[in-house]
Parts: structure tokens; sequence; C-alpha cells
């Protein structure tokens, strides 16, 4: 009870912090040095939570794989996952299209003066090379989190043969101990939540005022509206066919990582938050929630899927190109895939947006009509892209037998 009433003040104080950020962020919206003294708060912040990472991802998903009794149950979870990302992603894009045909956000857009030089993105091959360390201790410390899962599953497999010998008990117990230490530790630090997003969102909305924002309002605005229909509609109808959880329950369990990838733009930062959610307020079982969870942080990308749809579309129009239906095809293919290779961090999907816009023979400056409101499309992206996780790991927890 005493616990429950402490989590809704949290949840006030969240909200306050928001609004106050608003307010001062476009007050300061002239003198954006003094917005920057708020930052390191922020910084901080994500720092704190970006600290328990590892070992939290790392310990979750030790403890879960060790805990299976049958180990078909692993690759059952995986092939799932991984099924469930791709579909969901492909939707993304296509309903980024389809509202970008519709609205065309880009038409009658002033293309004078751009310039961007495109950044290296890694593909799919590389991104699935790169899963396998070639030292354990180096992909901890780098908090590689594809390497961690690896290292982590391996060594959750051999923990259930070395039980099966009577062995491997007190490492066990070890391991435990962490993860428990970890989750004290991650709760704690979300009771710095308000500070947190004072920091991060009043630089961001001082930088980001009316007069960034107008000139694209158009396109801000159809890429919300895409978000609102792809978490209403696409994870309401995957929760409301594929789990018991109403949205109510998921949205009360979910609402702080949720509001934490909103302000920080970064899966990986919502991370702690999201499997503390996940396993202690909704249930899903550890090898579920650290598998899927760390895996949807680094390859799941629907919000960045659905930017991919709109803004390709949007290039196109402003420069007044027509992007044939094939092509767009090529925009599904090359959005779902590149999505894959982003990181969860802060402006993934503009490097994503390249690569896009080069598979359709787009102009690359194209990016730089959109990099300077990048911020207010990430939020939203990142949202998205956090709930899609959460989502496919309640869809998946119950598919194999044992979630609600
Ligand atoms: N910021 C996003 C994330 O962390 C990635 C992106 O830029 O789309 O999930």
């Amino acid at each position: 009870m005493k616990t429950g009433s402490s989590e809704k003040r949290q949840v006030w104080y969240v909200v306050i912090a928001l609004l106050l950020s608003i307010v001062v962020g476009l007050a300061l919206e002239n003198h954006q040095d003094i917005a920057l003294y708020f930052k390191p708060l922020g910084t901080i912040y994500i720092n704190l939570i970006k600290m328990v990472m590892v070992p939290l991802v790392f310990s979750s998903l030790v403890l879960g794989v060790a805990s299976m009794s049958d180990m078909r149950r692993v690759g059952k979870i995986g092939g799932l996952t991984v099924l469930i990302f791709l579909c969901t992603t492909a939707v993304a894009v296509v309903i980024g299209l389809v509202l970008s045909n519709i609205f065309k956000p880009g038409l009658g857009l002033a293309v004078t003066n751009l310039e961007y030089e495109a950044k290296e993105m890694p593909n799919v091959l590389d991104t699935i090379t790169a899963i396998f360390p070639d030292n354990i201790l180096n992909a901890l410390l780098q908090g590689n989190m594809l390497q961690v899962i690896f290292i982590a599953l391996i060594i959750g497999i051999a923990l259930v043969k070395l039980a099966q010998g009577g062995k491997g008990a007190s490492l066990r117990n070890v391991i435990e101990d962490v993860f428990n230490l970890m989750i004290l530790i991650t709760k704690w630090i979300m009771k710095l939540t308000p500070l947190g997003v004072i920091g991060l969102m009043i630089p961001t909305v001082a930088q980001n005022g009316i007069s960034v924002i107008l000139p694209l309002l158009k396109v801000i605005l159809v890429f919300y509206l895409a978000v609102v229909i792809h978490n209403v509609v696409v994870y309401g109808l995957l929760l409301k066919t594929r789990t018991k959880f109403s949205v109510g329950e998921f949205l009360k369990a979910m609402a702080p990582a949720q509001l934490l990838a909103f302000v920080s733009c970064s899966s990986a930062a919502a991370l702690p938050v999201s499997m503390q959610r996940t396993q202690e307020e909704l249930g899903i079982s550890k090898e579920v929630s650290s598998f899927v969870l760390p895996l949807g942080a680094t390859i799941n990308m629907d919000g960045n899927a659905l930017y991919q749809g709109i803004v390709s579309l949007f290039v196109a129009q402003a420069f007044g190109i027509s992007l044939t239906i094939p092509m767009q095809f090529v925009v599904v293919l090359t959005g779902t895939l590149a999505s894959i290779g982003a990181a969860g961090v802060p402006g993934a999907g503009v490097i994503v947006l390249s690569t896009v816009l080069n598979s359709v023979g787009l102009p690359i400056e194209g990016v730089a009509l959109i990099a300077g409101i990048d911020r207010i499309l990430d939020m939203g992206r990142t949202f998205t892209n956090v709930t899609g996780d959460a989502v496919t790991a309640c869809v998946v927890d119950r598919a194999v037998g044992k979630g609600k």
C-alpha cells in the first residue's frame, strides 16, 4: 500500500518535472547558454542508469537461461522474438510510407544550401559477425549488448550442464546476488528521474523552440500521428490478441521506461528500467525479458522504421522526385534491415536514413533537411522502440507458455 502511493507520487514528480522543463526551456530559447547549465543533471542521470546496464542484463540473462530445464526453449524464444521484431518493423515502415503518401509533408518545402556528409553504417552481416566476441572481459567492459547477450547465453547453458553434475551452485548464487543488487540500485536511481528529466529536457526544449519547429511542423505532426497509430493499433492489437494484459496494466507498469526513453532518446539508457518494470510489475520471466529487451534495444527499432518510411518520401517530395511503388518497396526492405544495424543511442536514426535514401537514389543532402529537428523526432522514435521491445517480451513470454 505504502509503496503504491509513493510510486504514484514519483510519477507525479516526473510529470511536474516534464511540464516545468517545457516552460523553462521555452523561456530560455534565446538564452541557450543558461539552459546548458542544466545539462550535467541529465548526463549524470543517464550515466548512472548505464552504469547498472551490463551487470543487470548479464546476471538476469544467465539466471534466466540457467533456470530453463529444456534448452529447446532458448531456440523457441529466439526465433519468435526475431520474427516479431522483423514483422512489426516492416509494418512500421509501411505505416510511415502510407501516411507520407497521404499527407505529403515535403511538398512545397524550399530546399536550399543543403550539405550533409554521409556516415558509415554497419551492414547486417557486420552486425551478425560482431555478435561473437574475441574477449569476454572486453565485451563486458565495452557494454557491447549483442556480445553480452551471447556470453550470458553460453554461460547460462554451461551452468545448466554443470548443475547436472552437481557443480556450479556457488557461481550461480553469486550471479543471483549481483542481479538482486543491480535491481535495487536501479530502483534507487529511478528516484532521481525528476532531476534527470529536468537536465535532459530543458536544453532540448531551449534548442528546439518554436522557431525551429514551425517550418517543419507538418512532418513532425505526420510522424507523431504514425507513432500514435503504431503504438495504439499494432501494439494494442498484439497485447489484446496475444497476451492477457490490458493496455492500462501495460502502460501503468511500463510508463517510467517509456518516459525515460522519450526524454533520453536512448533505448540503451531505458533498458535497466524496462527490465526492472517488465520483471517486477508485469511478471515477465527473467529468461524472456532479459533476452528480448537487450536484444530489442539493439536491433528492434520500430520508431526508427516509421521515421524511415515517412522521411524518405518527405525528402523525395521536397526535391520533387517521385518515388515509385517498387522503390517504396525497396525503402521497406532497407528500412527494416538498416534499422537492425542502428544502435540504441540518440540520433542513430539519422545515420540509418542516409542508407535508406542511398538505396533508392535520393539525395543524401535530404538528411540535412530534417536533421535540425531530429531530437524531437528521436523522442517519438525511442518511445516506440522501447514500447515495441516490451510488447514483444509480453507476447513471447505468453507464447512460450509461462506468461500472462
Ligand atoms: N534513439 C533511438 C533509440 O535509442 C534510435 C534512433 O535514433 O532511432 O532507440
